[in-house]
């Protein structure tokens, strides 16, 4: 099952937003470049064409797991708030069940979802558009379409990555991105590996896990074993050859130990406590820290992450004990240090929590009760923990996933987070009769009814 025409054109229209997004000036299309260099940076420095209302404005940046819920729930708290999400794409790409996809186990349609959708139901206002800066004093948002004055700000941009551990070639980094881009933001990457999957003859395909906390503990396992499954499945001499960088797999260890044991023998190599020292490109060949040579017939190098590029241009990002450039939060109110009037939040944070979509939306939620407490000058609400909840495929055909449910306790002494209520499921094989599988995809749905309806 290749794409379709209509995937196609999803994935076309997609692209074509992000071009208006990204002004065309900088693609260098069109008859009249000069012309286009001028039409690119409109945008900026003039006010953007929205109505004003006259309400307290809450410009929400990324339209994300985070930024799509905080949206829909200051609304519901604060009806009478102007709310704004920007966002730089034109369709939402759930990442979450997107190595189902990689696969061919699910389709396109159920991961893309519609912001005006979301942006209708829920009575804000979606404005699709990339955010260039921050002016604090001025509470100005400086976007590619113009600027947004604001009286809250809620900064949800997602990860970027930092490849700065393996290399400072930018040749090198350049290469990396664009041959093996890692995967784990939603959009071109994903479409890059998918075909690189279903392309792929016989072989090593190197994927890496990262230390510190990266996005999506599981996901680096779970592709490993959907790859492998596909490879087993087609019979493709292929084999899944996993360098992480942690001495163990880091969540899930057992369902994972026992599916790449007991379903993927022959065709998923296993390198914990393994980093990568050198790439040489264009032999397809890495060495590790234990100085073996691994040659590849294709790859996905996941480096580790930071926070959205935009948190430093704002003047609001430091290095966190897990990752550089982090949100600087008050980690229980998520309010910017020295500016109560701007919040992060999602995988921008810089507490231990899972970077997962499920703890990205609750914590949403507590999000917007307190800017909502604020704006009807209400008490806020005292902190809550967010929630993961985080299933993981280690099959695909049926689906067989293990899953993990926790929620976090704060240590005031200590000044640090812990998990809490931790339960999991890692017995794939059905053992307990719960099907994880049908959980799964249950789990999404319902998830991006929450995201995207009222
Ligand atoms: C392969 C994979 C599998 C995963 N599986 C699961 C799972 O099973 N369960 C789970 O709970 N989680 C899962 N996750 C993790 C989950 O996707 C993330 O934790 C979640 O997306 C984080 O939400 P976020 O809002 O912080 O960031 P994102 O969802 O990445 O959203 C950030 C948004 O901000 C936008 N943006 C960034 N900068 C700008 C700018 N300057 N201007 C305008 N817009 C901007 C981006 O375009 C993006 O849409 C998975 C992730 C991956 C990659």
């Amino acid at each position: 099952m290749g794409l379709s025409r209509r995937d196609l054109l999803k994935l076309s229209g997609a692209a074509a937003a992000a071009i208006g997004a990204a002004g065309c000036s900088q693609m260098g299309l069109g008859p009249d470049e000069e012309e286009m260099t001028n039409v690119g940076s409109v945008g900026v420095g003039t006010e953007a064409a929205l109505p004003k209302t006259g309400a307290p404005r809450v410009v929400v940046v990324g339209g994300g797991w985070s930024g799509l819920t905080v949206a829909k729930y200051v609304k519901k708290y604060a009806p009478n708030a102007d709310v704004v999400l920007v966002e730089q794409r034109g369709e939402f790409m759930s990442c979450p069940v997107s190595n189902l996809w990689l696969v061919e186990a699910v389709e396109l349609d159920f991961l893309i979802h519609d912001y005006l959708q979301a942006a209708r139901e829920n009575n804000y206002t979606f404005f699709n558009a990339t955010v260039v800066g921050v002016d604090k004093a001025k509470r100005t948002v400086m976007t590619s379409d113009g600027d947004l004055t604001y009286d809250y700000l809620v900064l949800a941009p997602g990860i970027d990555y930092d490849y700065s551990g393996w290399t400072k070639d930018p040749a090198l980094e350049r290469r990396l991105r664009t041959e093996y881009p890692a995967g784990f933001k939603p959009g071109s990457e994903h479409l890059t590996l998918r075909n690189k999957v279903l392309d792929f003859e016989e072989g090593n395909f190197i994927l890496t896990v990262p230390g510190g906390n990266y996005r999506c503990l599981p996901a680096p396992y779970e592709r490993a074993c959907l790859i492998a499954d596909y490879f087993k499945k087609e019979g493709i001499e292929g084999k899944v050859v996993l360098i992480d960088e942690n001495d163990d797999i880091t969540i899930k260890a057992e369902g994972f130990h026992s599916a790449f044991e007991k379903l993927y023998k022959d065709y998923i190599e296993y390198h914990p406590g393994t980093k990568i020292a050198t790439f040489d490109l264009d032999k397809k060949e890495v060495m590790t820290d234990y100085d073996d040579v691994i040659a590849f017939e294709d790859a996905a190098f996941y480096p580790h992450v930071r926070g959205g590029k935009i948190l430093e241009v704002a003047g609001v990002a430091k290095d966190s004990i897990f990752n550089k450039m982090e949100a600087d939060i008050n980690v229980l109110t998520y309010e910017v240090n020295g500016h109560p009037e701007i919040y992060c939040g999602g995988d921008v944070r810089p507490m231990g929590f899972s970077k997962s979509g499920n703890t990205a939306n609750t914590e949403g939620v507590y999000i917007a009760k307190r800017i909502a407490a604020k704006i009807n000058g209400e008490e806020e609400t005292p902190w809550e923990s967010p929630l993961t909840i985080c299933y993981s495929a280690v099959a695909s055909d049926p689906v067989l996933a293990i899953s993990i449910n926790a929620g976090y306790a704060y240590d005031a002494k200590a000044k640090r987070f812990t998990f809490a209520n931790v339960y999991t499921n890692e017995t794939w094989d059905g053992r307990v009769g719960i099907n994880n599988g049908r959980g799964l995809m249950e789990w999404a749905k319902g998830m991006y009814r929450d995201m995207f309806n009222a």
